[in-house]
């Protein structure tokens, strides 16, 4: 068997250790006699799956009291819609900040619901930077501000949290929740699809803060209100069951190997390789202000686009895959999640320094 170094943006690579756990257990799980995909969600088989997990990434991120933890399907998406529907009162402005594709999604998505105010927007230069609070048109009385991240497509992360004073904000995390440390009790929402650093398609997180929840007006309804699902334990209908065994697999994993600021450290050195390699070449470019680079997802172009077909086919031989850029914007990008290991990040290195010697 060959594992190849997976740089998908999503659904990506997972830890090893977890595929391997999570085969051992695919017949029988823990002496049950069946697969956790044949339990029931309401046997206290799945219940123990289910709570352990939601204990376990309260205690990697430090979650206080005060907040729900939600496991929904729907994706992030349906998150851009559910957002505004919880959260927005009446008539209240929504404020947002545009970082490029996935913030456009959720203005669109929010457009719909409500007044949209784009606070900030880095369009001006092609999304390669996280635009200045200062400058940003916050409204009065914003019934939230939504930011992205990470943004996965153009490699733009946010390194801080905003403050807005009494402002809830609300975070997309699809592509960099659990990479680092974070603290929670700035956030009023945050939400995340998990197929990136947590786990299979399928399952998607929130973590909301109590007081937002059973808010919006008019009330959504029931599949689309926070409140729904946290009044039943996000066991409302059935959950995607294998999905947050899996989950729960990588949780316990990023626990074993030192939590989150083990995590950090890992992927800083990770990026640090990459983006310095980058830096240090003629051959390879790399748009986003150093500031504001992304430590999951990392886009680059070859100084010859041209080349573009034969690099891609030079790392498939070479087992590094899925180095594409997304569709909309070209050029390359190299995704390094939690369970990208540094000896991936230096294979890729060690492939594009040899590729560009050859045909600089
Ligand atoms: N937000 C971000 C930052 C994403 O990267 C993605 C998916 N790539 C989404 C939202 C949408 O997620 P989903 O496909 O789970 O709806």
């Amino acid at each position: 068997m060959t594992r190849v170094f997976n740089f998908s943006a999503g659904p990506g690579t997972l830890p090893e250790e977890v595929l391997l756990q999570a085969a051992d257990e695919m017949l029988d799980w823990h002496g049950s006699g069946q697969s956790v995909m044949e339990m029931s969600h309401r046997g206290k088989n799945f219940i123990s799956i289910a709570e352990q997990a939601e204990a376990d990434l309260r205690t990697l991120l430090a979650v206080p009291d005060g907040y729900h933890v939600l496991f929904l399907q729907g994706g992030a998406s349906l998150q851009f819609e559910m957002i505004p529907m919880n959260l927005i009162q009446g008539r209240n402005v929504a404020d947002y900040i545009n970082t490029g594709e996935w913030a456009k999604k959720a203005i669109n998505a929010a457009k719909a619901l409500a007044d949209v105010n784009v606070a900030a927007s880095a369009e001006d230069r092609s999304f390669s930077y996280v635009p200045d609070p200062s400058e940003w048109q916050v409204s009065e009385n914003a019934a939230y501000l939504h930011y992205t991240a990470n943004e996965t497509i153009g490699g733009v992360e946010f390194g801080w949290i905003p403050d807005v004073g009494d402002v809830p904000v609300v975070s997309d995390m699809s592509s960099n929740l659990l990479s680092r440390p974070l603290d929670v009790s700035r956030l009023g929402l945050i939400y995340a699809g998990a197929q990136k650093n947590i786990g299979p398609a399928g399952l998607a997180l929130v973590i909301v803060r109590e007081d937002l929840v059973g808010i919006g007006e008019p009330a959504p309804p029931a599949m689309l209100d926070y409140a729904t699902h946290a009044k039943a334990r996000s066991m409302y209908n059935t959950p995607p069951t294998f999905a947050v065994y899996v989950a729960g697999l990588v949780f316990q994993w990023l626990l074993e190997n030192g939590g989150l600021d083990a995590a950090e450290e890992r992927n800083v050195a990770k990026a640090k390789l990459l983006y310095d390699f980058i830096d240090s070449s003629e051959f390879y470019l790399n748009p986003v202000e150093v500031a504001d680079r992304s430590r999951m997802n990392v886009p680059f172009r070859l100084a010859d686009s041209a080349l573009e077909a034969d690099f891609l086919a030079g790392a498939a031989k070479n087992d590094l895959v899925e180095l594409k850029g997304h569709r909309s914007v070209g050029g390359m990008r190299a995704s390094l999640y939690n369970a990208m290991p540094i000896e991936g990040v230096q294979a890729l290195v060690d492939y594009m320094a040899d590729f560009a010697a050859t045909k600089g």
